[in-house]
């Protein structure tokens, strides 16, 4: 089994409950063993930042499926709990990225893994954090702990 992690976002309607029925749909995964979730925490919007604020949290899973079949799982609970693609970075009900899959490294269109910003995002590094201080980061060899040293994350509040 691959080692995941998933950042989940949500900044509209009842947020914590869209991340509560995430967290059970991502538990009832085919071919996947749910490991844990972080903390919620309460976080300003990033990239647009003129909406509301969020509710992001971290999980883990031990997986066998494909990291593309996992990204079809996500979208799929996604859509199922009311997401509308409107602007790009707009506001969600959820939001459901693959961080990490084990080692691997994945680059098309579809799927860039580690997820592309996670190094910049404190709202993904400091949950991560909770789970795992010393996850190695395939792509720069740091580990969690060492990025998130590199960035401001006092806007990042447990809730
Ligand atoms: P960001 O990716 O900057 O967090 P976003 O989550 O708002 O932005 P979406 O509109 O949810 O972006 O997704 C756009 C596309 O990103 C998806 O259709 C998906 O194919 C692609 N994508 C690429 N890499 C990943 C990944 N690691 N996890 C989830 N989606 C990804
Ligand atoms: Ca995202
Ligand atoms: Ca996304």
């Amino acid at each position: 089994m691959t080692v995941v992690y998933l950042s989940l976002g949500s900044n509209m309607g009842d947020k914590l409950a869209y991340l509560k029925q995430a967290i059970q749909r991502l538990s009832q995964l085919p071919k996947t063993r749910f490991v844990k979730a972080s903390s919620f925490f309460q976080t300003a919007a990033w990239g647009k930042t003129d909406q509301d604020d969020f509710i992001n949290a971290v999980v883990q899973l031990d997986t066998d499926l494909e990291a593309i079949e996992l990204l079809y799982q996500c979208q799929e609970i996604e859509k199922d709990l009311d997401r509308v693609r409107h602007e790009h970075w707009g506001p969600r009900t959820i939001d459901i990225d693959i961080l990490l899959y084990g080692e691997a490294t994945y680059h098309s269109p579809e799927l860039i893994v580690p997820h592309p910003y996670m190094m910049e995002r404190a709202f993904v590094l400091v949950p991560l954090a909770e789970l795992t201080e010393d996850f190695v980061i395939p792509t720069t060899g740091q580990t969690i702990l060492e990025v998130l040293a590199q960035i401001s994350h006092d806007d990042v509040v447990k809730i």
